[in-house]
């Protein structure tokens, strides 16, 4: 679908890209066919895209960790968005992969996410139990391909085969044959691009130090707790002997950002040891590998497993957290229910596009409308929602029609 003749191609990275890296100009192409952007690239225009989503305005308010107004210094899954794409492009760029096809990856990866993180997440998969259940990385793929309607020839964004490629990262292998092109490599047990494989390293690079981050911030986790991890006590050992007494604001900061120095510089340099190992040639070759060619070495990836697993343990599953994750999960359920229960509370659009679902799949399609409607939802609109549904003292035309 990408022609090699076309004069207007821009920005082309293929003459500084290794033989394997995706090339912008040799992209398996789009589901339906365009001409080639002016002064951009194919992966540019599918970055450009994204940024100017609906659904990516919306991470703005969508919870990471902590629901969205708890505070205003903590994550939200833009903030976490944006940091992911900044990793991705660093190791990218050293790799002499496709660096504007990691940043639109990187900025779409968590467009499906539902409101509330991940206790909204598995709220949702339960509700849609019978109906095919729900899963983000599906969800991040159907805004792309389907629910951003803006443009006239076709619906979602028309992204590149590699960009859907990268944000399908996981998918249960029911679901991969429906997925057609992009489900394909499950079936397979072929890998992706190493562009997709280094974004979702990088996904968990930027989580699992933010989180240290507002953790702290919010007072669920503390340096002394910190400091049994060993990722964590190597790097603040160098910086207390560098700077004795410096105050903690400043002491987390310096040691959480070497911490993502060791992981990446680790990331990059075991991937280059295993792209020589595995003799690459083409991005063929990369996608015929038993297992994936980026990966932290055997030491690091023990100590981020230690990581992570202190931070399930400590702050995901923090009482406190919990308390707040039940609750949203609550608000989910109430709202599938009340929509499932009574179509007729739908707002206009969303009601429109459950009866076009159910027009082709029936009682499933209208589910997936409101699975939809609900996963669309920011924090606060989702919070607003269940008011208006359920709070008796809201019981007037105006706040039922804003
Ligand atoms: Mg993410």
């Amino acid at each position: 679908m990408t022609g090699d003749n076309d004069i207007n191609r821009g920005n082309s990275y293929s003459g500084q890209l290794v033989s394997y890296a995706c090339n912008d100009t040799r992209s398996i192409g789009r589901r339906f066919e365009e001409t080639h952007p002016t002064y951009r690239n194919e992966y540019q225009r599918d970055r450009d895209r994204i940024i100017h989503s609906a659904a990516f305005r919306r991470l703005e308010y969508k919870t990471q960790v902590f629901v969205n107004h708890e505070g205003d210094l903590f994550r939200t899954r833009l903030t976490h968005s944006l940091e992911v794409a900044q990793i991705a492009r660093s190791i990218a760029r050293e790799l002499k992969l496709h660096e504007d096809l990691t940043e639109a990856i990187a900025l779409a990866h968590d467009l499906g996410h539902t409101p509330f993180g991940h206790a909204g997440q598995t709220a949702l998969n339960n509700c849609m139990k019978d109906f095919g259940g729900f899963e983000h990385n599906i969800q991040s793929l159907r805004v792309v391909d389907k629910l951003e309607q803006k443009y006239a020839d076709f619906d979602g964004l028309n992204l590149t085969f590699e960009t859907r490629e990268g944000i399908l990262k996981h998918c249960a292998l029911h679901n991969a044959e429906r997925l057609g092109d992009v489900g394909q490599r499950f079936l397979d047990k072929s890998q992706p691009s190493l562009e997709a494989q280094l974004t979702d390293y990088s996904d968990e690079t930027a989580y699992n130090n933010h989180d240290i981050d507002d953790g702290i911030r919010y007072g669920l986790i503390t340096i002394t707790d910190l400091l049994k991890i060993e990722l964590f006590r190597t790097q603040y050992d160098i910086v207390n002997k560098q700077y004795p007494g410096l105050d903690d604001k400043k002491l987390i900061h310096e040691v959480i950002r070497r911490m993502i120095n060791v992981m990446v510089v680790d990331l990059i340099d075991t991937s280059r040891e295993n792209i020589s190992n595995a003799n690459l040639s083409s991005i063929d070759d990369v996608r015929k590998q038993e297992q994936k060619i980026m990966a932290f070495s055997k030491q690091m990836s023990e100590q981020k497993l230690e990581l992570k697993q202190f931070l399930r343990k400590s702050l995901y599953q923090h009482y406190r957290v919990h308390r707040m994750t039940k609750k949203a999960a609550d608000v989910i359920d109430a709202l599938f229910n009340a929509f499932m229960d009574d179509l007729k509370i739908l707002p206009t659009e969303a009601l429109e596009h459950c009866n076009t679902l159910k027009e082709k799949h029936g009682d499933k399609g209208v589910a997936r409308g409101i699975s939809d409607y609900i996963a669309g939802m920011t924090d606060r609109y989702a919070i607003v929602e269940y008011e208006r549904i359920f709070n008796p003292r809201q019981l007037s035309f105006v706040n039922l029609h804003p």
